[in-house]
Parts: structure tokens; sequence; C-alpha cells
């Protein structure tokens, strides 16, 4: 899937995930941690496309999510791809293919979205707030990016790093200085990965979800996805038209399940009779 299908996606599964949790496990959040959690994971279900790197000095090239941060992004994607591959080669068996890039190989499979989501944990717990403020900078501009990928490549990565840092400076201004379960960013991170591998699982070209364990034979890195008759191809029409829809309104009327009480009860101190 493309940026907009995948940023969406994740949006809507940890707005849905935060109303489950509130209406039957009674756990609520605060406004300010429900909206960091959806702005992480949806930016964390761009993260996997990180592998695909382009060409780092003419700016081109590459997933949307590499430019996020300009040359910075591009440089790091560049090195998540040639790592992968690395990965790639490394484990590889006798009946996997010969590749030439690492897309789609280890960012792309279960152990790398509970690493990274073990990785924002243990920052979380580690440096408390300021690990929250750094993970969201770097999500928001991801999710930024994946949500509105015209305007920004017309705005253009200077304009997406202010406003991601304005969005962290928010987060500054917002969360409390004690800690207060700030380790369920690494949750939103986790999920927002999965979500990703989710997704392309259901396009033709698959994810080799199974990754490390050997599956079909001499065959470790294994493609898996829908089969041909109901798959898609990653941007075409089903995503981009239906899917991405299908995601927005989800997450919209998740969006409104959780504010619905807050506003209600602020009505009802005005005297209002709902
Ligand atoms: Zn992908």
């Amino acid at each position: 899937m493309m940026g907009p299908a995948h940023a969406l996606s994740g949006a809507a599964v940890w707005l849905t995930g935060s109303w489950v949790a509130r209406e039957y496990l009674h756990y609520g959040q605060s406004a300010t941690t429900i909206a960091i959690g959806t702005a992480v994971c949806a930016g964390a279900a761009l993260l996997p496309d990180l592998d695909l790197s382009g060409k780092v000095t003419a700016n081109k090239g590459g997933a949307l999510v590499a430019h996020s941060f300009g040359v910075f992004s591009l440089f790091v994607a560049e090195v998540v791809e040639k790592i992968s591959l690395g990965i790639y080669n490394v484990t590889k068996m006798r009946h996997d293919p010969h590749r030439e890039n690492g897309h789609r190989t280890f960012t792309h499979t279960l152990p790398f979205a509970v690493a990274m989501g073990a990785l924002a944990t243990w920052l979380a717990s580690a440096f408390g707030r300021w690990a929250v403020i750094g993970i969201l900078f770097v999500m928001f501009g991801f999710a930024l990016r994946g949500l509105f990928h015209t305007w920004a490549n017309r705005a253009g990565w200077l304009v997406i790093t202010l406003l991601s840092g304005g969005a962290a400076y928010g987060a500054f201004l917002l969360l409390p200085k004690v800690n207060r379960g700030y380790e369920m960013i690494g949750l939103a991170v986790g999920v927002g990965c999965l979500v990703h591998l989710l997704g392309d699982a259901l396009t033709r070209a698959g994810v080799p979800i199974f990754w490390p364990i050997p599956t079909g034979g001499k065959k470790m890195w294994r493609m898996v996805g829908m089969p041909n008759a109901i798959s898609f191809d990653s941007g075409g029409k089903f995503e981009t038209r239906f899917l991405a829809w299908v995601f927005a309104i989800v997450a919209f009327a998740a969006g409104i399940g959780l504010l619905s009480p807050a506003v209600l009860e602020r009505l009802r101190s005005f005297g209002v009779g709902v």
C-alpha cells in the first residue's frame, strides 16, 4: 500500500483500539495521550517503508516516508535498505531468489515490529517524556508525509520538519513532568508497524510475514500476500478510492466516539439538557 492508506489505517486502528479500551476495559486516556498515540501509530504505519531509499544526493526516488526530513531521512533510508539487504543475504536459503535491494525484507517482518515497539518502550522508560517528544517529532513527520503526500511534496521537507517541531513543542507543553504511563508509546509504534505489514499483505507482492521461520521447503523469505483473485496493486484505484476512505471513516467515527463523552459532559455543565 501507499502512504495515505498506510497512515490512515494506523490512525484508524489506534483510535478504534482506544475506544474499545475505554468502553470495555475501562482504560481511559486524556485527549493529549490519544492525540499523541494516534499520530505516532499513523507515522509508525509508514516506518517499514523506510527501507525504500532513493538517490540521496538528488533528493529523488524512494518511498514517501524517506523524504520526510529531506536528505537526513533519505540517508537513513539508504542505510536501512543496505542493512535489510545484508540480513536477507546472510539468512537466505537455497530457494530464496537473488535480490538487488532490501525493500520489503527485514523491516516487513514481525521481529522488526516487535523490536521497534520494544525500543520505543525502553526509550520511554529510560528518558520519560523526552523520549515521547522525540518519537512524536519523527512519527508526526512521517504521518504528515503519508497523509498529505501531494501537499507534502509541494511544501517540502523543511515545512514538514517545522510542523513536526510544532507538534513536539505542543507535547512538551501538555505532557506532565511525572511519568504517566509513557511506555504506551511503545505499543503505538509496534502496532503501527504491524498494521503496515497487514496492509502490505493485502497486496499482490505480499510480505515475508513468517521470517525467520523457514516455510515451503528451502525458503526463508516466502512472500505472503493475498491470492491474485482478491489482492490489489499498491496505489491502485481500490486502495486510493475505497480502502483509504474506509480507514478515514473508521478513524473519524472512533474519534467522535472517544470525544463525545467529554463534549456531552461540557454541554451538561452549561445546563444543556442532553
Ligand atoms: Zn511496505
